[in-house]
Formats: structure tokens, C-alpha cells, sequence
């Protein structure tokens, strides 16, 4: 085939090539456990404190406030599990909102059988939180707010400083799962009244199997995986050091480069917006028209079903992904777009295309040209269509 046009950058990132050129010695030579006396082990000790103090410093927080985890997922579950254990004292209450991430969801419904009540903030047709909503769910018993930072469906930057505030302003703890952002909008734990904070590897040009938490000084924390005495007795494991490196790697790289890339990728990201408004009709955009990742659309194409989208252009060597997930034979449309109150049959037409560090103008144009002769191929083979078209006509 020819070339891939990737633009699902928001699934995974390709790992850069300095990335793995500094991973690959950690394989073959400098092989030890960290844990050991002899040098080839007790070295990589020094060299994953060099990692963290990256990580740290892009955080503004301290490098041992950082833990390394196995990804996102992971870390999203012990914040929200290992909290919820620490602070039963205190109460048994968490707001988080209807557009997380599953790990959060999932997390969440998983503590709903423990006992923990949880309150699930809305968002307004943008996917912005509601503020006042938000507030209103404070309660006496509340320990945790956790909300993203930005949406990894329709993009959505949230008010993270003003909920940090109003968390703290309330003695709250807060959470915010990273993923997305980190890499891609500065981020300051201080300035923002972060408690908590998520990221993942493999979103950021590094490699996949290996996250981060952020947990502030002085926040009670449970381990999670029990063990030996690694990352401050917290989570047990002999180091991944090669994923170690890696990640830190991609911090130092990700923080380097981000103005310069991200100005490019908002350039592409609304030049790409532009065109598909204007040339396909009955199209929407979802997300925020500014507060939106630098590198994401997402949008809904009326009378096209996300699925067979995805299909036709994978053939065009185009990778996309759809909100919609084909589950058990039926289509469940994405639980973000119904928050941002899309009807079902237009949240099952949606399509995300998120850009990353190599992509072009030309990728944009050969893009937005295969898309305009797909969608109108679909529409017209849709009944739904032909019925809205003579309407229209009548
Ligand atoms: C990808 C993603 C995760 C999960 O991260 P993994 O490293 O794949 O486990 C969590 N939250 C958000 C917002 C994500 O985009």
C-alpha cells in the first residue's frame, strides 16, 4: 500500500527514534536491577532519579512526588482507588464528570459497589464542565475531585485552575488525568491546586507500558501493587528502566519541542477544520472551537455511520477513529458525545482525526479530498438520506 496518513495520534504516538535510541542500552548492556550492589545495576538507580527530576521539573513539582506506573490506566486507578481507601475516615464521596476517560469511569463504578458515592458532573455542548453544577455537588463527605484536563474524544480543555481552586477552596483533594495534555499545554501542579495528576507514555512520543503519577507531598496514598520497596514503597516492581528512560526522554523532548510543534499542529488542526465545514455539508464540529487540543477535530457527518467511515478510509491509507464502539454486534454511540447532548444517530457518524509532529499540509488536503467523495459515496447509498434530500426538495 501506500503511504499512512495517521492521524489517530490521540490512540498512540509513534515512539521517536532519539526516544529509542536512548532506551535501546537498557536492554542490551546496562541490563541491571536497579536494587542491586554491583554497578551495572545500582547505576540505573541514579539514572531513574534523572528521569523523574524531568518529569518533575516539566510539572513544576518535586521528583519525589513522582511515581512510575505502567501507563494511564493505571494510574488513573490507584489515584481514585488508593484515595478513596486513605480518606474513608473522612468521607466517602468523589465528583468526577460523564466525559472521563473509561479508566476513571470504570474506577468509579467499581467503588460504586464499595460504598463510595460518586457524582457525575455534566458538561455543556462544547464539553466544558459546569462549573456551578460541580459546585453544587460538594458535600461534607466529599475527598476527591477528578476531572481531565482535556478530553481525548472531542478535545475539550477544561477550567482546570478554577476547579483546582474551588477544590482546595473546600479542602478537597484534586485529580486530573493528564493523559491528553501532558506534552501538549503547559502544565504547573502550583498554579493549577493539582493534588494528583495522570500521564501516559505512549501519548507523548514515548513508549507504551509505562505512566506516571503526580501525587503532591503530604497526600495520604495507599500502595497499590504490594511488593518490594521500589518507587517509595508505593508500587512494588523491579523497575522497568528501559520504559523509565523512555519516558523521560519523551518529557524532555515533548517540553522542548511543544511550541513550536503545537503552533504548527493548531495551524494544520484548523486548516483542516475549515475545509471540512466548508466543503461537506451537514457536518459538525464537536469540541470547543478554541479550548481544544492543538492537534484534535472531531466531527459529526449527518446520515454517515462512524464505522463504515473509518472503513473506507483505512482502504484510502487514512487512519482515523470514530466515537462509536462496535460492541456485541450493536453500536453504542460514544458516552461523550451524548453528554454534549448529540442525539444517537448523529453521535454514530463521528469521526476523530488527531494530528501529530509529522503531519502536512499535503496529508491535510489528500485528507479533507478523500473525505468530501467518501461521504457523499455513503450518503448516498443511505435511505435516511435520499428521505431528507427529497424532503428538502419538495
Ligand atoms: C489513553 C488514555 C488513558 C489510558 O492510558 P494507557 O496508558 O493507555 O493506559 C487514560 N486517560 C486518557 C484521557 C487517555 O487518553
Amino acid at each position: 500500500m501506500e503511504k499512512i496518513i495517521y492521524l489517530d495520534n490521540a490512540a498512540t504516538t509513534r515512539t521517536a527514534p532519539e526516544v529509542l535510541d536512548a532506551m535501546i542500552p537498557y536492554f542490551t548492556e546496562k541490563y541491571g536491577n536497579p536494587s542491586t550492589v554491583y554497578s551495572i545495576g545500582s547505576q540505573n538507580k541514579d539514572v531513574i532519579t534523572k528521569q523523574r527530576e524531568i518529569i518533575a521539573e516539566a510539572l513544576g513539582a518535586q521528583s519525589n512526588e513522582i511515581y512510575f506506573t505502567a501507563g494511564g490506566s493505571e494510574s488513573d486507578n490507584w489515584v481514585l482507588k488508593a484515595t478513596a481507601d486513605a480518606y474513608a475516615g473522612k468521607g466517602n464521596h468523589i465528583i468526577t464528570t460523564k466525559i472521563e476517560h473509561h479508566a476513571i469511569l470504570h474506577s468509579c463504578e467499581y467503588l460504586e459497589k464499595k460504598g463510595i458515592e460518586v457524582t457525575y458532573v455534566g458538561v455543556d455542548e462544547n464539553g466544558v464542565v459546569d462549573l456551578e453544577e460541580l459546585k453544587a455537588a460538594i458535600r461534607p463527605t466529599t475527598i476527591l475531585i477528578s476531572v481531565m484536563f482535556a478530553n481525548n474524544e472531542i478535545g475539550t480543555i477544561q477550567p482546570i485552575r478554577e476547579i483546582g481552586e474551588i477544590a482546595h477552596e473546600h479542602g478537597i483533594l484534586f485529580h486530573t488525568d493528564a493523559v491528553q495534555a501532558f506534552g501538549q499545554v503547559p502544565i504547573n501542579v502550583d498554579e493549577y491546586h493539582i493534588d494528583m495528576l495522570s500521564a501516559s507514555g505512549h501519548k507523548f512520543n514515548g513508549p507504551k507500558g509505562i505512566g506516571f503519577a503526580y501525587i503532591r507531598k503530604g497526600v495520604k496514598i495507599r500502595s497499590f501493587i504490594h511488593g518490594g520497596a521500589q518507587e517509595r514503597k508505593r508500587r512494588a516492581g523491579t523497575e522497568n528502566v528501559p520504559g523509565i528512560v523512555g519516558i523521560g526522554t519523551a518529557a524532555a523532548r515533548a517540553m522542548r519541542t511543544m511550541k513550536e510543534r503545537t503552533d504548527k499542529e493548531i495551524e494544520l488542526r484548523d486548516y483542516l477544520i475549515e475545509r471540512v465545514m466548508n466543503e461537506i455539508p451537514y457536518t459538525k464540529l464537536n469540541g470547543h472551537r478554541e479550548k481544544r487540543l492543538p492537534n484534535n477535530a472531531n466531527f459529526c457527518f449527518r446520515f454517515v455511520e462512524g464505522e463504515s467511515l473509518l472503513i473506507m478510509l483505512d482502504m484510502k491509507g487514512i487512519c482515523g477513529s470514530s466515537g462509536s464502539a462496535c460492541t456485541s454486534g450493536s453500536l453504542d454511540p460514544s458516552h461523550v458525545l451524548l453528554a454534549i447532548g448529540l442525539p444517537h444517530e448523529i453521535a454514530h457518524g463521528s469521526l476523530r482525526l488527531t494530528l501529530g509532529e509529522d503531519t502536512t499540509k499535503e496529508d491535510i488536503d489528500y485528507v479533507v479530498d478523500c473525505l468530501k467523495k467518501i461521504v457523499a459515496d455513503l450518503r448516498a447509498m443511505s435511505p435516511l438520506y435520499e428521505d431528507f434530500v427529497r424532503k428538502q426538495n419538495r
